[in-house]
Parts: structure tokens; C-alpha cells; sequence
């Protein structure tokens, strides 16, 4: 049964137009009938209202939780939880699926599914095309250069050399949850982002945050930049000269179950032959993972192995530990917000693979990180008074050559043949004796101008050949469909100027992806289970084992799990995207929603005003 307001005034009508839309949906004709019927009585409501004075509506300020938490794993897939779940914990991400409202049909609706898109989407509810992080890294024509979603030349790191360049989230074009939060309180809100990279901590928390810090692998240290401030605060420095991090020089990554028999179950054989580790690293494909980085003592080659080991998610979970005491978050009836993004299972999951037995491990382990960080929050803060959110920036493709083995149509297109082709294409349509053609194609530094799957043309070149840039972005884009694994290339011109039909599917992610002004000229879409591979200079450095990017299930399908105050516990199988969080988290905490935000109030999931619990979803 719907409650309407005792009274209506002109700011309802807003109200009434979104529990029409919400309500609309209702399945039953009875359902339907009694909300006509109702619908009804409140127009002549409205309009007798009309007629009269609008009387004051008394309201009670909303009690606000003291704290959001968002937990992010970086390339956490949603079928971990379905694979591994019953290993979970009650604590961590298993506490997350009992308590929290579980939308198992999230998926992202943006191409390229990577690490800063992601994390820019989730606190802001958009998509690439309006937050600007259409990458981790785009050619920026201003700057004249290849450029990070995070790249900041007019700030300082802080904890790093005294002389390093710092990061900021400059470019992010879209406010966040955290920055209406601050807007709505006059800066009493809190907003503090953790990871091991730099993106991830600084997109999701955005740019009136108070801090962001990362792992800096140059020297072991938690850093941050002078965007945020002149100097990081003492406990920061003291963490990083307790040298923490020093103490897993050395340490044995095993496995955290006793036997190997649920790992051959459910992962297979450890040691397989399309795990490729660095051969520098000293480290072998199969546990006991020993980490030192072929180093001696802790270094820069430590650190940067640390990447690749749960270790580095515990030292977050201390790091972030000290901050919710530290800053004192959650302390007061101010909604503070922090944002934690465990790092390692990407890094892990890149090396070895979604099917790996060091994915599934590390997937047990976070559960337990997470479970160690919730419980501290339960104690500081109470659980009744935060609202979790957990979810993921992308998925990943499982390792072309197990998935060949298994008769998927896998395969690894060579980036540079690519190149080659659609350097060909454009030669054989364009080059001329006194025009060799041969620089239509945006270079950076020595790299050709692919990133992203995103074709740069080289605008001056063009027009000093007096070419036609949409008919060359047509040339380039035929060129590459030569290539095997390529299915279909879009435009420039057709994305701006006729945007294709939203029901389909992988134009659609492609559209949310493209920012005219950051995004290249032609994007490419590779055919499932391919992805594009350029061999390493030294046949002995590590080769990406997999990756993520594409529109397909395997990148794009991702946890969704909101656990607190207001949302009601159970799986949900609406249509869901991880932009739907901002609006949803927006209209729980009754401040404003982001300035970009497209994505729906997840509605199913609320605990309705009555009291009582939703039906589960059917
Ligand atoms: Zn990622």
C-alpha cells in the first residue's frame, strides 16, 4: 500500500511523479487498479491544492548514517561470489550477501570496462562520456601528450621524492557523493579515498575530497598529494615509518585453506603453462608464492612484487584502520565517507587468470581483509550506523589459451599487426608520390596511436593533405576489420552526429564510453575471448596474462551489495549498474544528487517507509 503525504504542496509533484514511475511497473491488474484509483484521489488533492495557500509541511530533518563506506576490489567478478561464496566468511563479503541487498544482474553499461572509468562511475553515476575518465590513460590535445586519468604536473606527491609530479582528480568533470555530502554540510562531511593505485583512490572520492592516498612502490609508503593539502597528516607519517610494510619482505604466500582440494575443485591445476610470471621476480607460477622481487632487502623491486600479493591488501586494511581513528570518521552525526579499493586481486588476477587457484585464494582472503575491516567499523563506529557499499571496476576475460582449450572463440590479436593493417589501409587510399600518407596516425612517444582500442587520427596531417577526417576515420575503421578479432568499428562522425540505437547493446556501451573530447576517432570492438596483446621487448618480462575492457558479460558483470540503514537484505534480479549507486546512496543520505548522475534509485532494495520489507525480487 502507497502513503502519500497529509499534505501537498507544489514540491510534491516531483515526489508523486517518481512513485508513479516506480509503481508503474506493478505486475497485478488489482495492483494497478487501486493505484489508478489512488492516483485519482491525489490529482483532485493536487488540484484542489491548487486553489489554496500551500500549508507548511513540517518535516523532520532525516537522521543521516555517520558513515558510508564504499568497498571496492578491483576485478572482483560477480560469479566469485556464486564460486566461492560458501567459503566465504560471516564477517566479510559473506556478511555483505547475508545483511545486504544484493543485486546480482549488475553490469556496467560503459566500454572500456577499466580501472579509472569504473572507479570515476561509482560515486559520481555516470558514464565515461560525462565524468571524462574515458581510460586510465587517453591523448590529451591540450597537453599535447598521452595523459593518466590522474596526471597532475601543477601538484606535488607528498611521501614520495621530493621532486615527483603528484595526482589529483582534476579531470574528473562530474561532482561525487562525497562532494554533495560536503556541499550539503558546509564541509563538515568527511571524504577520504584509500587504495594501492592512485586512480582508485582519488576518482571515487573526488575533488573537494579531504584526502586521497596510494601506494607509492618507488619506497613502500601510503602517499598523497598537495592537491589535498601542504603536508600529510602525522599519522600518515608515522604509518609509514613504522615500515609495516617492510615485514612481508620474504613472506610465503600459500594457500589459505589447508588442502589443495577445493582449489583443484574449483580452480584446477596450479602450475599451468599460460601463467607467465616475470622471470626477473625470482617468484614461480604455481604456491608457494615467496616475495622479495629478486631483491635482497626491501626496494623498489619488493614493493612493486608486494602488488601482487594479498599483503598489500592487509597493509590498506591497517592503513585504513588508522584512518577511520584517526580522522575520526563516523565520530558524529556528520556523514562522513570513505572510500577503500583493495588493488591486489587485480594485479593477481591479470598474472594468473579468473580460473587460477591464486584468484580463488586471493578472492578468500578478501573476504577475510573485508571482514577484519568491518568489524573494526561494527566496533568504532557500529554497522547500524554505516551503510556499506561493495562492488567491482570491471570483471575480466579468462586466458585466451584456456579458454581456446575449452573450444571458446579466444584468441590474442596482435596490436602491432593491427597497426600494420590499418597503416596499409591508409596508404593504399591516400598515398601519392609527393604524399607518403604515412603519418596520419597520432603517434605518443614511441607508441602508435591506439589506446583503448581507440584510433587518435593526427588532425594537422590531415588537413595539411586537405583529408577528409570523417571519410578517414571510415578508411581506418575498414582497415582494422581486416583484422581477425576485430567485429565492428564506430566512427567519430557517427557517434556525434548519429548516435546509434540504444538497443543495441555494444554501440550503446560504446557511446556511454565516448567523450568527444578526450575519446579517439575510430573505436574498435574485438569479438569475445580476444584481446589485443603486444609482446614484450624482452621475451623474459611478464606478458599480460589476461585482461578486461570489453562490453562482454565476463568484464561488465560485477557485484552490487548495499548493507545498512534503509536497504533491505535479500538478491535482487532488476537490471542494475554499479551508476545506479550514487543516485541510490544520494536519495538514502536525502542530499542532492551528483551533478552527472544517470543512474537509477535502486528502489527494489529499499525498506519501504512503512516499514515494511519489499517482496523479494522474483
Ligand atoms: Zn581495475
Amino acid at each position: 500500500m502507497l502513503s502519500w503525504p497529509t499534505h501537498l504542496s507544489l514540491q510534491n509533484y516531483g515526489w508523486i511523479l517518481r512513485r508513479f514511475r516506480d509503481h508503474f511497473r506493478m505486475k497485478s491488474t488489482f495492483a494497478r487498479g487501486l493505484f489508478g484509483a489512488t492516483l485519482l484521489v491525489v490529482c483532485c488533492t493536487v488540484f484542489v491544492a491548487f486553489g489554496q495557500r500551500s500549508p507548511v509541511v513540517e518535516s523532520k530533518p532525516n537522521k543521516r548514517p555517520r558513515l558510508v563506506v564504499l568497498i571496492v576490489v578491483d576485478q572482483f567478478r560477480y560469479d566469485y561470489l556464486t564460486r566461492f561464496g560458501d567459503l566465504f566468511t560471516s564477517r566479510g563479503i559473506g556478511r555483505l550477501m547475508r545483511d545486504g541487498a544484493n543485486w546480482t544482474e549488475a553490469n556496467y553499461d560503459h566500454i572500456p570496462t577499466y580501472t579509472a572509468p569504473g572507479h570515476a562511475t561509482f560515486m559520481t553515476g555516470a558514464w565515461p562520456s560525462e565524468t571524462g575518465i574515458v581510460g586510465n590513460d587517453w591523448f590529451d590535445p591540450d597537453a599535447g601528450k598521452k595523459v593518466t586519468s590522474v596526471t597532475d604536473d601543477a601538484t606535488l606527491m607528498l611521501g614520495g621524492r621530493p621532486d615527483q609530479k603528484g595526482k589529483s582528480p582534476r579531470r574528473l568533470l562530474c561532482s561525487t557523493v562525497g562532494d554533495e555530502l560536503r556541499l550539503t554540510d558546509n564541509d563538515r562531511s568527511k571524504v577520504i579515498g584509500i587504495s594501492a593505485k592512485d586512480r582508485s583512490a582519488i576518482l571515487p572520492a573526488g575533488r573537494h575530497a579531504n584526502a586521497a592516498y596510494w601506494f607509492n612502490t618507488d619506497n613502500g609508503n601510503m602517499v598523497s598529494s598537495n592537491y589535498y593539502f601542504s603536508e600529510v597528516p602525522r599519522w600518515v607519517a608515522n604509518f609509514n615509518s613504522s615500515r609495516m610494510v617492510d615485514k612481508w619482505f620474504g613472506a610465503r604466500w600459500d594457500r589459505l585453506l589447508p588442502s589443495e582440494d577445493e582449489y583443484l575443485k574449483r580452480a584446477g591445476k596450479d602450475d599451468v603453462p599460460w601463467e607467465n610470471l616475470d622471470k626477473s621476480s625470482k617468484d614461480t607460477n604455481a604456491f608457494p608464492h615467496v616475495i622479495t622481487g629478486g631483491a635482497s632487502a626491501p626496494s623498489r623491486a619488493f614493493y612493486r612484487a608486494l602488488d601482487y600479493t594479498p599483503f598489500s591488501n592487509d597493509l590498506l586494511v591497517a592503513f585504513a584502520k588508522e584512518a577511520i581513528t584517526n580522522e575520526r570518521l563516523g565520530a558524529d552525526d556528520d556523514t562522513d565517507l570513505l572510500s577503500v579499493s583493495f588493488s591486489a586481486n587485480d594485479y593477481i588476477g591479470h598474472r594468473f587468470g579468473p580460473y587460477s587457484q591464486e584468484a580463488m585464494d586471493i578472492s578468500l582472503r578478501v573476504d577475510r581483509q573485508i571482514g577484519s575491516l568491518l568489524d573494526f567499523i561494527d566496533a568504532r563506529v557500529g554497522l547500524a550506523n554505516t551503510i556499506v557499499v561493495f562492488s567491482a571496476d570491471h570483471g575480466v576475460s579468462p586466458v585466451p589459451e584456456q579458454a581456446a582449450l575449452m573450444n571458446l572463440p579466444a584468441r590474442r590479436p596482435s596490436k602491432d599487426e593491427l597497426l600494420k593493417l590499418v597503416q596499409d589501409g591508409l596508404r593504399a587510399r591516400y598515398a601519392r608520390k609527393d604524399r607518403p600518407a604515412d603519418d596520419y596516425l597520432r603517434t605518443f612517444g614511441s607508441e602508435a596511436g591506439l589506446i583503448n582500442n581507440n584510433f587518435y587520427l593526427n588532425r594537422t596531417a590531415l588537413a595539411r593533405d586537405g583529408i577528409d577526417l570523417d571519410e578517414c576515420e571510415n578508411v581506418v575503421g575498414e582497415a582494422a576489420m581486416r583484422m581477425p578479432g576485430v567485429s565492428r568499428y564506430f566512427t567519430r562522425a557517427q557517434l556525434e552526429k548519429s548516435p546509434p540505437p540504444m538497443s543495441d547493446a555494444v554501440a550503446r556501451r560504446v557511446h556511454h564510453g565516448f567523450n568527444p573530447k578526450r575519446s579517439g576517432d575510430v573505436i574498435i570492438v574485438l569479438e569475445p575471448y580476444n584481446i589485443l596483446f603486444t609482446l614484450p621487448d624482452d621475451p623474459t618480462d611478464s606478458r599480460l596474462t589476461t585482461t578486461h575492457g570489453s562490453g562482454y558479460s565476463y568484464d561488465t558483470h560485477v557485484p552490487l551489495i548495499i548493507m545498512g540503514k534503509g536497504f533491505a537484505a535479500g538478491n535482487y534480479a532488476q537490471a542494475a549498474s554499479p551508476a545506479d549507486i550514487a543516485a541510490s546512496l544520494a536519495n538514502a543520505l536525502n542530499i542532492q544528487s551528483p551533478s552527472c548522475s544517470v543512474g537509477r534509485i535502486l528502489t527494489e532494495g529499499f525498506v519501504q517507509t512503512n516499514g515494511r520489507r519489499p517482496r523479494p525480487a522474483r
